[in-house]
């Protein structure tokens, strides 16, 4: 299986590049984020929960997270492989991942790391609010929140994939096709 997490800070590009990745190599794109919001739009249970941290900007609690990841890769029968959206965001996913995909006997392949800089992370984010109607991005706070967040919880996740010799950095400034260009090239190279 070809296992990827696609990582970077809010706004990176992480859900724009999945698209072409999975159109590219026949992956599944999970995105927990995505699953989030699909779960507030049916106002589950896991939606309000949920709801209550992403408002604030904060992250929803790993325990909660995991357990939906789990379950969502179980939903696949033989899938060529998956793309990590927004997942894992701190070292205790990070690890609960590794377990989870060592018990159906796979791992992580790569994990691509978009850089971006932060003043172009924020005007993203806010053209992306016009469209996307999302709360979070809409907010400055809530927006400087994520990026504080970012920092402090989930860029070490990078470090952890670094020692397992798995970490690719690539340049997330540019066109999109520039981008997705760099992540196939990447890919394609393991
Ligand atoms: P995203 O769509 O990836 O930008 O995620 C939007 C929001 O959903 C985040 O700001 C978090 O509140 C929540 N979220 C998404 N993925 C995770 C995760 N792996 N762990 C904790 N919270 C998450």
């Amino acid at each position: 299986m070809l296992n990827i997490v696609l990582f970077g800070p809010p706004g990176a590009g992480k859900g724009t590049q999945s698209e072409r990745l999975i159109d590219e190599f026949g992956l599944v794109h999970l995105s927990t984020g995505d699953i989030f919001r699909s779960n507030i739009k049916g106002q589950t249970e896991l939606g309000k929960l949920a709801k209550s941290y992403m408002d604030q900007g904060k992250l929803v609690p790993d325990s909660v997270t995991i357990d939906l990841l789990r379950a969502e890769v179980l939903k696949h029968n033989k899938p060529k492989g998956f793309i990590f959206d927004g997942f894992p965001r701190t070292n205790a996913q990070a690890e609960a991942l590794d377990v989870f995909l060592d018990s159906i006997d796979t791992s992580i392949t790569l994990m691509l790391s978009l850089d971006v800089e932060e003043e172009e992370l924020k005007k993203r984010l806010i053209k992306r609010a016009e469209v996307s109607g999302r709360a979070d991005d809409a907010d400055p706070k809530i927006i400087d929140n994520r990026i504080a967040v970012y920092h402090k919880e989930t860029s070490p996740v990078k470090s952890f994939y670094e020692q397992q010799r798995k970490l690719v950095s690539i340049e997330g400034m540019g066109s999109v096709d520039e981008i997705t260009a760099r992540l196939f090239t990447s890919i394609k190279s393991i």
